[in-house]
């Protein structure tokens, strides 16, 4: 017996789209089938139905290392994410030094238990892998249901050394997890951006100069090298160069099991937005910084090719005031700029728009990159990600030939700011169904803070190592194989 049926639209999926209606029962997706009949009909004639969208990638309720709270809460973030048609987002339980992750963990649960609106998991963030919490809170938090982690190579006080790296890679092949990794060479930020604050050049735009690109390559390189040591799969957060992208084709040509994304803004914004008058360019700042028109091509063409497996947002929000992005005054230097931008809200619209109407991509290549591929890197294609039989009932109506022109009222997020203002896209979710219940309707959003569920996931088989150690560490070849032990004897044959 079915509660719900949404007739008559066309379905996308990342393989292929078709006209189906969709029979929902229990929140799940029972039926797909022409003629579908239910108490309940949602009529999807002439609109398209996707998956909702994963968002993989966003800071929610976060303390960052530097002490600043960012504007959202959970029920901020989840409401814009919503209203933008993501129904599941992987945002962060964020260590700091001196602190145990299974308290950090309780407290971030605890706040989404509260607040969240759609579905969700925690990347665990580990600033300082101290025995304790490698070998005690870790396989807790595993048993648990968390399946990945992510480490930074720069930022003070959090940012790991190589040697910090590899406890946390060697700790997270014992669990089958997923690491994810900000990749940017930490000493050549700091002495860029120490010699430009020394002469003088503090305007926001001088914070893409502090960041170079071959930085992002070398980072990479580096991530790659340990994962191909250990034989632990990474993820590469936010590659936005052209040398990070050949970076990554280098790793998996020498055979690193290596993941990569990139973010909305990076291919629809540049570096000349942080070179406004005055202390506007600040709302840009974000970490790896706008680049150039040539490195947006080169994403496309590495969505369309492979390179890169799925897009995020890496919402990061802080305030356009005093609280956030101007704490430091009306015209901040650079380097007092918390990093980040919001954009939680409009991913799955301008990537649609990009994509779709400006010939970047198909719509099943969009639900691929949007929803399916980060769901399935991340361990959650068992309810996640897809229009098919038994996965959860997270739907959108999506209205192709609706254009909207985006604005900071419309993201529906706590900054004030959207860093897309006046963009004008067309494609737009009209109904979101999260677990088959509508929780937004045109621009009333209907959910209401906690009904988001918490995510337990099992690192799927993109987490898994291939069993190919470096020669060092092979277990058949070396002693140096005891440095794994228990690592080793989980290698699949
Ligand atoms: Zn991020």
């Amino acid at each position: 017996m079915l509660d719900l049926v949404i007739q008559n639209g066309q379905v996308v999926t990342a393989d292929g789209s078709f006209a189906a209606d969709i029979g929902i029962a229990g929140g799940r997706i029972v039926t797909l089938g022409l003629g579908l009949d239910a108490p309940q009909k949602i009529d999807a004639a002439g609109k398209l139905v996707l998956p909702g969208g994963v968002d993989s990638h966003c800071h929610i309720e976060q303390l960052s290392a530097a002490g600043i709270m960012n504007a959202d809460t959970f029920e901020s973030a989840t409401r814009s994410a919503a209203l933008g048609g993501t129904t599941t987002v992987i945002s962060f339980a964020a260590q700091h030094v001196g602190m145990r992750l299974k308290t950090v963990v309780d407290d971030y649960a605890a706040l989404a238990r509260k607040g969240a609106l759609v579905d969700y998991a925690f990347h665990l963030i580990m600033a300082e892998p101290r025995p304790d919490v490698l070998d005690e809170d870790l396989p807790e938090l595993a048993a648990l249901g968390h399946a990945s982690i992510k480490m930074f190579l720069t930022y003070d006080k959090i940012r790991l050394e190589d040697a910090q790296a590899l406890a946390v890679l060697a700790a997270a092949r014992r669990h089958g997890m997923m690491v994810c990794i900000h990749a940017e060479n930490h000493g050549m930020i700091q002495w860029l951006a120490n010699k430009l604050v020394e002469r003088g050049y503090t305007h926001p735009k001088y914070h893409a100069v502090s960041h170079p690109r071959l930085g992002e390559a070398e980072a990479i390189d580096r991530a790659a090298a340990m994962s191909l040591l250990l034989d632990q799969p990474v993820m590469i957060f936010h590659v936005s160069t052209v040398e990070g992208l050949a970076a990554v084709r280098r790793a998996r040509a020498a055979g690193a099991k290596l993941w990569a994304e990139t973010c909305t803004h990076y291919l629809v914004l540049t570096k000349a937005d942080l070179d406004r008058p005055g202390g506007e360019g600040a709302k840009w700042i974000c970490s790896p910084p706008l680049r150039d028109a040539a490195d947006q091509e080169a994403l496309w063409q590495a969505l369309a090719d492979g390179t890169l497996q799925t897009v995020s947002s890496d919402h990061a929000p802080y305030a356009a005031d005093a609280s956030g992005k101007y704490m430091a005054g009306p015209e901040p230097g650079f380097k007092q700029v918390p990093n980040g931008m919001p954009g939680l809200a409009f991913r799955l619209p301008i990537l649609w728009d990009q994509m779709v109407n400006h010939g970047h991509g198909s719509p099943e290549a969009f639900v691929r990159l949007a929803c399916t591929e980060p769901a399935r890197l991340y361990g959650l294609d068992d309810r996640k990600g897809s229009i098919t039989i038994g996965k959860d009932a997270d739907l959108l109506i999506w209205d192709p030939a609706r254009a909207v022109t985006l604005t900071a009222a419309l993201a529906g997020d706590n900054t004030g700011y959207t860093p897309f203002e006046g963009m004008t896209v067309k494609g737009w979710p009209t109904t979101v169904l999260r677990r088959g219940e509508v929780i937004v309707a045109g621009s009333e959003v209907r959910a209401s803070p906690g009904s988001g569920r918490f995510l337990a996931r099992q690192g799927g088989p993109a987490a898994q190592p291939t069993g190919r150690l470096a020669p060092e560490l092979d277990p058949t070849q070396n002693f140096g194989a005891e440095l794994l032990e228990s690592q080793a004897a989980d290698v699949p044959k």
